[in-house]
């Protein structure tokens, strides 16, 4: 246990030090000096807190939360909290460099922000998770707010986490702040569409890349690496649409069935944590899945699942990542040689912070959006920023993970220069 839990740390700490390589390269191709990476190349603030919670059976348990912002050059920082037995630090951290890339991106007026807590909410009760979650706002609550940082849902954490994080800080400020926090039930200011915004940009994605690849997506044949909130509502929309599903998987394992599998009825099974195959045996690995031929490969779960181990193996044309962090860098130049097409985290998986935008927007507003306004208005985002990173991608002749970088911080490097904090 001991040893998985080393092996998973290192693992993330070569995410931080890979996102801080990309990053300087874009700053230099951008024609900025070494002192505007020396800025970016990690959060400008993070905040450690220690949460006591009285658990279920009297005991009190110390949870260890974190809060990164990582520049908010652009506006106030803005990213989702994880709920997670394997939250770290440096996770924390690189986590919100993402999201100043995935805000650049999408020309949201934020930087970067996000925040974890280390626990496992599959082994506590709603009770215990409201504590926690009423706990961390109140640790955290001085560097939040809705014009200074705005939380939102992440990993094991979702609309229920949000309403009692914003009921505890309109506690705290004494008075209602619905903007605090998006991803809320719709009846507390919630937005329409925001529960689905992530797999809706996903799969805007994924008819994009299609174009570029000349692939009918009727024709496709398409497998999805988790069944959590991305991946469950990615295999309904692309399963209506016309796509053959032939592999899912959860913690537990893959399923797999070149003839396609029956969507309606493993969603109708799922759990709330996705969990699908244990209902199942003869079970797939995780890794055995990742290998099978297919059309259009889309890791929607955790980090570092592609790497140069198994790069070589990877049978898809077309990779989009609907997870943070899915595919290592030296597995992109691998994938990249070998002609494949990666549509990068921080483009595929931003129809969430989109809607969280749209949904701070209705918020400050107090005037709420139909459902096909929300849907209007992000594929019109998700075209035109797939767009710009392709053409960028293309003049420049680079991959598109290093032109979303490259448009993405270039946001927050000219706001840090106007700001003349360079
Ligand atoms: N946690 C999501 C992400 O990684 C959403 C963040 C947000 O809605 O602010 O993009």
């Amino acid at each position: 246990m001991v040893k998985v839990q080393v092996v998973k740390q290192k693992a993330k700490e070569g995410l931080f030090s890979s996102t801080q390589a990309i990053i300087q390269e874009a700053i230099q191709s951008l024609g900025y000096d070494s002192s505007m990476y020396e800025l970016l190349k990690e959060p400008l603030k993070m905040l450690t807190v220690r949460i006591p919670v009285k658990m279920d059976d009297g005991s009190t348990q110390i949870f260890t939360g974190y809060r990164a912002q990582h520049n908010d050059a652009v506006g106030p920082t803005k990213g989702g909290v994880r709920f997670h037995p394997d939250v770290t630090e440096e996770e924390v951290k690189t986590l919100s460099m993402w999201m100043t890339i995935k805000c650049g991106i999408f020309n949201l007026p934020y930087g970067g922000g996000k925040g974890g807590i280390i626990c496992d909410p599959r082994k506590m009760s709603m009770l215990e998770l409201e504590r926690l979650s009423r706990g961390y706002v109140r640790a955290i609550s001085q560097i939040v707010g809705p014009t200074k940082d705005i939380p939102a849902p992440d990993m094991f954490t979702n609309p229920q986490v949000m309403a009692w994080m914003m009921d505890e800080y309109s506690s705290i400020q004494e008075f209602d702040s619905p903007g605090f926090i998006t991803g809320k039930p719709i009846v507390l200011g919630g937005s329409k569409g925001r529960e689905t915004a992530t797999a809706a940009g996903v799969t805007i994605c994924i008819e994009e890349a299609a174009k570029r690849r000349g692939l009918d997506l009727k024709e496709a044949r398409i497998i999805i690496q988790g069944f959590g909130n991305a991946g469950s509502f990615l295999s309904k929309f692309l399963y209506d649409a016309g796509a053959k599903i032939i592999g899912v998987s959860d913690v537990g394992g893959a399923l797999y069935d070149p003839k396609g599998l029956d969507i309606p009825y493993l969603l109708e099974r799922r759990d709330s944590f996705g969990m699908i195959t244990n209902l199942f045996e003869n079970v797939l690995t995780n890794e055995e899945l990742l290998e099978k031929e297919c059309d259009v490969l889309v890791p929607a779960a955790i980090s570092n699942q592609i790497t140069e181990q198994n790069a070589e193996h990877i049978q898809a044309d077309i990779i989009v990542e609907a997870a943070n962090g899915p595919t290592t860098q030296k597995a992109t130049e691998i994938l990249t040689k070998r002609n494949k097409l990666i549509v990068p985290d921080v483009l595929a998986s931003s129809g969430g912070v989109t809607v969280s935008y749209f949904e701070w927007v209705q918020n400050n507003q107090g005037y709420y959006w139909t459902e096909e306004e929300v849907a209007q208005k992000l594929r019109y985002k998700i075209k035109e920023s797939f767009e710009q990173i392709a053409h960028t991608s293309e003049t420049r002749g680079i991959d598109m993970r290093l032109a979303a970088y490259i448009v993405g911080i270039g946001r927050a490097a000219e706001a840090s220069m106007f700001r003349g904090w360079v």
